[in-house]
């Protein structure tokens, strides 16, 4: 039994409470609505550059053919470097002694480490080859099989989305660290010996930190065709499917239709070292293209909207928390 002089005393401090909490529930309002509107900002990705991208694809294809051994090669090499160190990565160079599998030629390979956050625990790890497969072996001109391809898809689309993924590190940093890696030695192989080939990502797996460990793992390669449709690959669905379902689900929820969410083709390629090695990484790749492994692997054949839209995809993969 509650006496009246409490029961008023109650009432009273209930008032007052709903009062307060009235005054409460107006300020948590506008707070959430001056959060959003500052979040807002914050919690969209930046945008993706597709002509810059496309800069980086003709720059690289300037250089000539960028096969191991060769003055291209190198010339490239210090360019990608460079270009890494503008944005403030910490950059390093992995480089070891290898052969190019059919001739026997030893020649030094060298992956680029571009670093993020480097103190961050939480990582992604984005990946890419630069160099090019030293015949056009599948070119319908016999005489063109022994001529080194430009790659302007085949190796020069995948780095160029991240030299421009790059940029927008250093001008936003996300909440997660990011390492970029683009791997050498990647298309000088055999065809029919898988092991011949992802030279560089397997030295890269073989000698990695124990400790190094990201969240996952996303490879770019021939994501520069202007008929760009993106299925999903078999080994990555396999091995990593999860991330597959994540990067296809968040192309659908911003209408990026390029990616279809098929299953399309098994392909080897960089990912596979990094499978065996314990990293979860998906390859982002468009295997359907007429001119693979031919001299007509040339910068018209790609688009800037085709850069941009797996770069869009891969910028708001990084940005989303
Ligand atoms: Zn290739």
């Amino acid at each position: 039994m509650i006496l009246p002089k409490y029961d008023m005393f109650l009432k009273t401090q209930l008032e007052s409470s709903s009062r307060k909490l009235r005054y409460l529930t107006i300020l948590v309002v506008m707070a959430s609505l001056v959060h959003t509107a500052c979040g807002n900002d914050k919690s969209e990705p930046p945008v993706f550059d597709g002509a810059r991208a496309y800069d980086y694809l003709v720059k690289q294809c300037d250089f000539g053919p960028r096969v191991p051994g060769t003055q291209a090669h190198r010339a490239c090499l210090n360019y990608l470097t460079s270009e890494l160190q503008k944005f403030d990565a910490n950059v390093s160079h992995q480089s070891f002694l290898s052969q190019i599998p059919k001739t026997g030629q030893s020649v030094t390979m060298t992956n680029i480490v571009a670093s993020f956050g480097v103190n961050k625990t939480e990582r992604i790890l984005l990946c890419a080859h630069w160099d090019t497969r030293p015949w056009a072996d599948e070119d319908d001109s016999t005489e063109n099989n022994d001529k080194p391809i430009l790659g302007a898809n085949d190796g020069a689309s995948g780095v160029a989305v991240l030299m421009e993924v790059a940029r927008h590190l250093q001008l936003r940093e996300p909440k997660v660290g990011v390492d970029i890696i683009l791997f050498d030695g990647e298309d000088a192989g055999i065809p029919g010996q898988s092991h011949t080939y992802a030279l560089g990502s397997r030295h890269f797996a073989k000698n990695k930190n124990p400790g190094y460990r990201p969240k996952f793992g996303l490879l770019l390669d021939m994501v520069g065709d202007k008929d760009l449709d993106i299925y999903q690959e078999e080994h990555s669905l396999e091995h990593a499917p999860y991330i597959v379902d994540k990067v296809w689900t968040k192309a659908q929820g911003l209408n990026l239709t390029k990616f279809i969410p098929m299953p399309g083709y098994e392909v080897t390629d960089d990912h596979l070292p990094l499978l065996e090695a314990g990293i979860p990484c998906i390859d982002i790749i468009d295997f359907n293209y007429r001119y693979w492994h031919t001299l007509e692997d040339t910068p018209d054949k790609c688009s800037p909207e085709s850069l941009a839209t797996v770069g869009q995809l891969v910028l708001s993969v990084i940005y989303e928390d």
